[in-house]
């Protein structure tokens, strides 16, 4: 069976890119019937992120990637935190000092940093030497029981063989003419990334290893682990990298891509999911569709990794706002759907509104009608909360106003025999209307404005008029009678 992993690194907050790279497994993983893996790669205990694999899993679960083994939820080869598996990388490259691919390295963070030094000044490539090679058993054994501080080195062979790599096609490259012999175990006894990285992949019978691409040329030195272990490597497939539209980092134009960011901000999380795959390819998509977000299930039938572009995706910033619109819209459409809009809308009101908790208008019915007609016009939520539009959730409370109550009431009339409650009606009945009375528009209109939203400013009071609805338009008038 095939068996997938996302691993990342709790160095900090999941973002666009790393979602990406945990949506592919999970729809690689679906697809084949396969399991999806989650392995939380802590072993650089320096860039550890306080909270940030909580955090992660949460991002992850509300993102709809479900697990089927990793922290929290177990599984036959745990443990899923590579800082509790410290056990298995020592029995392991025990394996490798035996049979010679590996070996104790003494030398002082000072030799390597002269090293480095004269490099640099030879214009040489700054590289380890592999001095450490080339001790006897004898030296070895005495710097080790005099205590001396050790890392253990793996033995880059030139000879890599070429592997084909599931998007990018057959790639080669001789990592020892680039790098000297890696650490694999550090002086602090914890792995580095290749060595643990390896070892877990193996043990945890991972078949397919679908990761960014800048592991890409880690993958050779990967291969030379496997072979040293005499274990079968998994087969590779490297994602190229998302970036906007102009070429540039997301980061750059979007400020802050953490996933919890999104999500703080309005963003659905089918509307993310959807936006990630707009670009890059992956996806067997018929054309001339019109634009709509698809469910997992459909993105994991429509997925075919061999539709990977090789080159960088490029996303569209506003492309998102117009997924979440789309996801609002289909969520209205769909009535169990709608009722848990109804409640989030209800949240985010209390939330914007705790000073006015007794007088919100939360009605579902109310709730229902303003979704409907914001939906051309918003693309978020939130903006259902922005200032201006208040007047949609708190009912005004003290208003003054300069009409008669005789006026009040005819008002009451006439809107009450208006059928169309649309705008441009509303609007040319208001004019009329105003007529009839002998007041100017500029007198007239603040004060309906005022019993309506209880506010001098804001939208026009048709449509305000428009938005509210007939009877609650009509409702908030009445009140003024009495
Ligand atoms: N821990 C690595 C990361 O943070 C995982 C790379 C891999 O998938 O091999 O991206």
């Amino acid at each position: 069976t095939v068996r997938v992993r996302f691993a990342p690194s709790p160095t900090g907050y999941l973002h666009l890119g790393g979602l990406r790279t945990a949506l592919f497994n999970y729809l690689f993983a679906k697809s084949n019937n396969g399991k999806m893996i989650l392995r939380i790669e802590d072993t650089d205990q320096s860039r550890l992120v306080e909270g940030a694999t909580e955090q992660l899993c949460i991002d992850l679960k509300w993102a709809g990637i479900e697990i089927d083994e990793g922290p929290n939820i177990g599984g036959p080869f745990g443990p899923y935190i590579q800082s509790e598996r410290l056990n298995i990388y020592r029995t392991e490259v025990k394996k490798l000092l035996e049979n010679g691919t590996a070996y104790y390295c003494f030398c002082t963070e000072r030799r390597l940093e002269l090293l480095k030094k004269e490099q640099i000044r030879a214009r040489e490539p700054t590289k380890y030497d592999n001095r450490c090679r080339h001790l006897t058993p004898v030296q070895i054994a005495e710097k080790l029981a005099n205590k001396d501080t050790f890392c253990i080195r793996f033995k880059l062979d030139p000879h890599v063989d070429d592997y084909k790599d599931l998007i990018y096609g057959k790639m080669v490259y001789d990592v020892s003419a680039h790098e000297g012999d890696p650490v694999i175990i550090k002086s602090d006894g914890y792995p580095t990334y290749h060595f643990a990285n390896v070892v877990d992949d193996h043990f945890m019978k991972i078949t397919h290893v679908l990761r960014g691409v800048e592991w890409q040329i880690s993958t050779t030195k990967h291969l030379l682990l496997y072979r040293a272990f005499k274990w079968v490597p998994p087969q590779y497939a490297h994602l190229p990298l998302l970036m906007n539209s102009d070429g540039s980092k997301l980061s750059k134009r979007q400020g802050n891509v953490n996933i919890s960011h999104y999500r703080a901000t309005g963003i659905r999380p089918q509307a993310l999911i959807n936006f990630i795959t707009l670009s890059g390819g992956g996806f067997e998509r018929k054309q001339g569709e019109k634009p709509r977000n698809y469910t997992m299930d459909e993105l994991t039938k429509s997925f075919d990794i061999t539709r990977i572009n090789t080159n960088s995706g490029h996303l569209n910033p506003d492309a998102l706002n117009e997924c979440n619109r789309l996801d609002l819209i289909e969520q209205t459409n769909d009535p169990p759907s709608e009722a848990k809009l109804i409640e989030e809308v209800k949240d985010l009101v209390r939330k914007k509104y705790p000073e006015n908790i007794k007088n919100l208008d939360l009605n579902d019915e109310h709730i229902r009608k303003i979704l409907r007609w914001s939906l051309d016009r918003i693309t978020n939520l939130n903006q259902l909360v922005d200032d201006e539009l208040m007047f949609l959730w708190v009912l005004p409370v003290k208003t003054k106003h300069n009409l008669s109550k005789a006026t009040v009431g005819k008002l009451v009339k006439t809107l009450t025999s208006v059928d169309n409650f649309d705008k441009q009606t509303l609007s040319s009945v208001l004019k009329e209307f105003s007529k009839e009375e002998n007041m100017k528009p500029s007198e007239l209109m603040p004060s309906i404005r005022m019993i309506l939203s209880g506010a001098k400013e804001g939208p026009g009071v048709a449509e305000i008029m428009e938005i509210l609805g007939k009877q609650n338009t009509l409702q908030r008038i009445e009140m003024k009678r009495k």
